[in-house]
Parts: structure tokens; C-alpha cells; sequence
């Protein structure tokens, strides 16, 4: 059955499979580690594309004197399969070679890497650092991605009936595909109409700075352009150039992570003329990877949920012993909260009323476990993380600040804390996966009303929601208004309920993984990516 499914190839910058491959920075490569072991998993004819990074993207720890700093290291990998293949692509008028890897050994479907990093290469660091670097080096890496992926795909054999841009990155994938008609004798418009039947599109970032643009000329420089006219650019992604813009005029079908989303992308982009429609497909997670199977077994058998998350507790209060020598107390509630070090996400939010919360931090009845990088050239990320270790110094025992987020502190994280916390700036969080593996783990999300979690929450019978969906364009008011519902919510209800009632906070953790284990697996995810993006119009 499997086979008669279209065939999909899926481009991505950055994929988060497993912590010892090096190739993802946050949200996006999770997705994509989680989505190519879902595929596997039920047997979907995908193939990943991506590239195979030299340095990955930052390891950053803190100094001594508090501040962040980034420090890279050259991986070697014994678990890439050598395919023997390499392909050229053509980067400022020269040949770069691009050898493929083929990566399968993470439980996910197969995944082609490519890699300038070879002998003969003058460019042999494009593929160097994941976002490393400025605009025209993103471009050389995004022609890799896209062109070289397009022409791997041709060198290794492999026929593709859709390919799925998972984020802008991939879109000169999309000027290959234009090229390769072209050639073939096609005009520029008839290039374009059979193109976009071939192509979908996932947009990610609702904040508009986060979609990728470049000068026209930049790209023509950089022979991204795929012998694509100044004027056809223009007509794709206006000028300068919008990558998201390009892609949705490229695709026949785009969608958003999650419901809200979808309203917000589609308000986003209503004035692109002649884009493809955005539908809403809620991102999920792979279960095997991020939830621990007792908690899922237990909360189906009614068994005793309490002594299972204290496992996991204790293995997480051991995890930050052994990295920061900070002791957490069992007894006592924490609160796990990991982001990208971004202001929308406001991390600091929980602090700034410290007449309310302070009592609460001296006593450790309220502990805090912080993580998350900021992007290396981004100094006032780095100073929300400094802030965050300042914090920890402010209230020790407290609040706890752990270096380098990656897989294994998300990991720990989302099964050994008691709440997951998350503030954004609504309705800036497209999706928030790791509020997912929380909730799968009975780690009780307390959250804003953004991304997946109004999907999912039951207010006071699976979690938390604060804040009612209020939006407003004045930060200031929008704030204000936040942590005095965060507040209000922490102080008269989650505390409370963990304090002197444990039993209703037992059942909860039971409806929070019941009501999430389902529908935010990767398993629905991927049916309706096939239903609704993947299957060809007019075929059933
Ligand atoms: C799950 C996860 C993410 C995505 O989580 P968000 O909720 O989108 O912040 C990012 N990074 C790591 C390391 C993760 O494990």
C-alpha cells in the first residue's frame, strides 16, 4: 500500500536526529529528525535531503564571568555510509563539488547529506557551520541544499513525485526544477506551472524579520538564479527577494505548524498575489524518542503515575547535579523552561513582578531550570541568556541555568521537571514541540495561549493556559498584562494544587498524556501531510 504512495523528497537546512550528529540548532531540525523517523517508522517512501555539517551549528557555553560564548569543533562521524556519489553545482561562476552521505542509522528513513568538504574544493567550507556566517554564504549554502539536493536526487536514481521545502532554505531546489524543464524546452511560465505541481511548502516563522530575504543582485551574483531573468525573480519573490514569498509562489499547497498558525501565516502573506493556499497541519513528535514508555503505559492502566514521574524527577535532579553541582530538592516544584534565546519568548517574564515571586525562589519552594542558545551573532540573545545565568547566581539552589542546549537537556527537561513553562508573545510561537513531549510525559505545560497549545488545553484539567488569548501591538501593555495572569495562575492554582493536592494533580498528569499521546504523534502528522499536502489534486 505503502508503495502506491506518492514519493517524497524533503529538504531541510538542519535535521535534530540524535545528539551525537551535530546538524541542528532548534525547532526546525527537530521537526525534521522526528518527521524522518515517523516516515520510517510507518513505512512512508520519503527520503530526506540536507546537508552534512563540518561544525554543526554553535556549542555555547557560559565564562566565567557570566556572558555566553560560542566554540566550535570539526566532527568526524563513523556512522555516514560513503554513497560514492558527488554532484557539481556552480557558485559564484565556479564548480563546488558535493559528496553525498547517506545517513539511516537513527531508526529514520534514509537521509542524503551533502558535503563540500572534499579535496579539489576552493569552497570546501560552505558546508562549515549550520547559519553560520552572512548572506551570501547562506545563499552558497542554500544552492548545496537545494540544487545539489535536486541533483543528488538524479545521480542516486531516486524518483520523486513531491518535494516538500521544509522552511525557505530549500528553495533553489524549486530554480533547479525550473532549469531542468527549461532546458528541456519549456517556456519560463510552463517551467512554472509544472514546477509548483511538484512542489509543497512548510513556513515556519511568524515574526517577519525571520523570513530570509536577499538583493536581487545578490542572488544573480551568486548564480542562484538558475538563468532565472532579473524580472522572473521579481515575479517569484518580489525584490529584494523573499525566500517564503518564492516558495509559496512556487508550491501548490503550503502549510502552517499549528491552527493558530495557520490564521496568522495566512494574515502574513494575504498580500501575496498568486500563492499557494496555506492549510494548517499541527507539527507532533516522535513518541520513541522523547516520552518515557511508563508514563504512556500507566496513565492507560490507571498504575501510579506519582512514582514514575519521580523517577524521572530524580534522574533529571541527578542530569543538573552532575553539569552544575546545583542540588534541586525532590519535594519541591520545578519548573522547566527551554528556548532560543529570543525577547519574544520572554524568559525573563517570571521574574519581573520579584516582590510576588521571590518568597518562593528563597524558600526553593520554586525552582527554575533554564537552557537555550542564543544565534552566535546575536549579542542581545546572549544577553536574555546572561540574564538568565545572573538570575541563577541571584537565587542559588533556585534558579539553574544549563549550557548548550541540545537533545539530551530537552530530553531531561521534558521528563523530569513538574511544569513547563512558556511565555511567548502570542501569537508569535508557530507550534512549541517541546510542550509536547512535556505534556506526553505528564509534565504539566502552564502556558500562553500560542502555538499547539490551545489545540490541547483543558484549563485546570490538563494543564494551565494564562493570558486568555489576549494580543495586543503594544508590547508594553501586552506584558503587563501577561504576568499579571502568569502570576495569578502560578500563585493561585498550580502551586496550590501541587502543594495540597496531590491527587488532583496525579489526575491530571494522567489527562495531560492521554489527551496529547495521539494526535501530537508524528503518526497523524504524517497522514495528513499525505492527505492534504502530499496527494495530487484530483486523485484520491
Ligand atoms: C524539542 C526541542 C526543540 C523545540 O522546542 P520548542 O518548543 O519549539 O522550543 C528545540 N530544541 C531542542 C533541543 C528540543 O529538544
Amino acid at each position: 500500500m505503502a508503495s502506491k504512495q506518492p514519493r517524497v523528497a524533503y529538504f531541510c537546512m538542519e535535521y535534530g536526529l540524535d545528539n551525537r550528529f551535530k546538524a541542528y540548532a532548534g525547532g526546525l531540525g527537530i521537526l525534521a529528525g522526528d518527521y524522518l523517523k515517523g516516515a520510517k517508522d510507518y513505512n512512508y517512501p520519503i527520503v530526506g535531503i540536507g546537508i552534512k555539517w563540518k561544525q554543526g551549528y554553535t556549542d555555547q557555553l557560559i565564562g566565567p564571568d557570566g556572558q555566553p560564548y560560542d566554540t566550535y569543533h570539526n566532527y568526524q562521524y563513523e556512522f555516514l555510509e560513503d554513497t560514492g556519489v558527488e554532484v557539481p553545482v556552480e557558485i559564484r561562476k565556479r564548480e563546488v563539488k558535493c559528496k553525498v552521505w547517506k545517513l539511516d542509522c537513527f531508526g529514520n528513513a534514509p537521509l542524503y547529506l551533502l558535503d563540500t568538504d572534499v579535496p579539489g574544493n576552493d569552497d570546501a567550507w560552505i558546508t562549515g557551520q549550520l547559519y553560520g556566517w552572512f548572506g551570501e554564504e547562506r545563499i552558497a549554502q542554500e544552492i548545496v541544499l537545494g540544487v545539489g539536493g535536486v541533483r543528488a536526487l538524479r545521480a542516486l536514481g531516486l524518483d520523486v513525485d513531491v518535494y516538500h521545502f521544509n522552511e525557505g532554505h530549500a528553495l533553489f531546489a524549486g530554480f533547479e526544477l525550473l532549469r531542468e524543464k527549461m532546458d528541456a524546452g519549456k517556456t519560463f511560465e510552463e517551467a512554472w506551472k509544472a514546477s509548483r505541481e511538484e512542489i509543497v511548502f512548510t513556513t515556519h516563522t511568524p515574526v517577519v524579520q525571520g523570513n530570509e530575504s536577499h538583493p536581487i543582485d545578490r542572488l544573480l551574483y551568486m548564480g542562484a538564479n538558475m538563468g532565472l531573468t532579473e524580472a522572473q525573480l521579481a515575479e517569484l519573490g518580489g525584490d529584494p527577494f523573499n525566500m517564503t514569498v518564492g516558495a509559496l509562489r512556487l508550491s501548490r499547497k503550503a502549510n502552517a505548524v499549528a491552527k493558530l498558525h495557520g490564521e496568522t501565516a495566512n494574515q502574513m502573506w494575504d498580500h501575496v498575489e498568486d500563492r499557494s493556499d496555506i492549510v494548517a497541519i499541527t507539527n507532533a513528535i516522535h513518541r520513541p524518542t522523547w516520552v518515557d514508555p511508563a508514563m504512556l503505559e500507566l496513565a492507560e492502566t490507571g498504575g501510579d503515575l506519582w512514582s514514575a514521574h519521580l523517577k524521572n524527577k530524580r534522574d533529571l535532579i541527578k542530569f543538573v547535579k552532575d553539569r552544575t553541582g546545583v542540588e534541586l530538592l525532590e519535594n519541591n516544584l520545578i519548573i522547566g523552561f527551554s528556548r532560543r534565546a529570543v525577547p519574544y519568548k520572554r524568559s525573563d517574564l517570571i521574574f519581573s513582578k520579584p516582590e510576588l515571586i521571590e518568597p518562593w525562589l528563597k524558600s526553593r519552594k520554586v525552582q527554575i531550570l533554564f537552557s537555550g542558545r542564543a544565534h552566535p551573532l546575536d549579542d542581545g540573545g546572549k544577553a536574555i541568556a546572561a540574564n538568565l545565568v545572573a538570575m541563577s547566581k541571584k537565587y542559588p539552589g533556585a534558579v539553574v541555568f544549563l549550557e548548550n542546549y541540545d537533545m539530551s537537556i530537552g530530553a531531561a527537561l521534558t521528563r523530569g521537571s513538574d511544569i513547563w513553562l512558556n511565555n511567548p508573545r502570542r501569537p508569535k510561537e508557530a507550534s512549541g514541540t517541546s510542550g509536547m513531549k512535556a505534556a506526553m510525559n505528564g509534565v504539566l505545560n502552564l502556558s500562553i495561549l500560542d502555538g499547539w497549545w490551545p489545540e490541547a488545553c483543558r484549563h485546570g484539567l490538563n494543564g494551565w493556559q494564562f493570558g486568555d488569548g489576549f494580543e495586543h501591538e503594544d508590547e508594553t501593555i501586552l506584558d503587563a498584562h501577561d504576568r499579571n495572569a502568569l502570576y495569578k495562575v502560578l500563585l493561585e492554582e498550580v502551586l496550590p494544587t501541587f502543594y495540597d493536592n496531590r491527587p488532583k494533580w496525579v489526575e491530571m498528569m494522567r489527562a495531560s498524556i492521554l489527551d496529547t499521546k495521539d494526535y501530537f504523534g508524528v503518526k497523524r502528522m504524517l497522514e495528513e501531510y499525505y492527505e492534504l499536502l502530499y496527494a495530487a489534486p484530483g486523485k484520491s
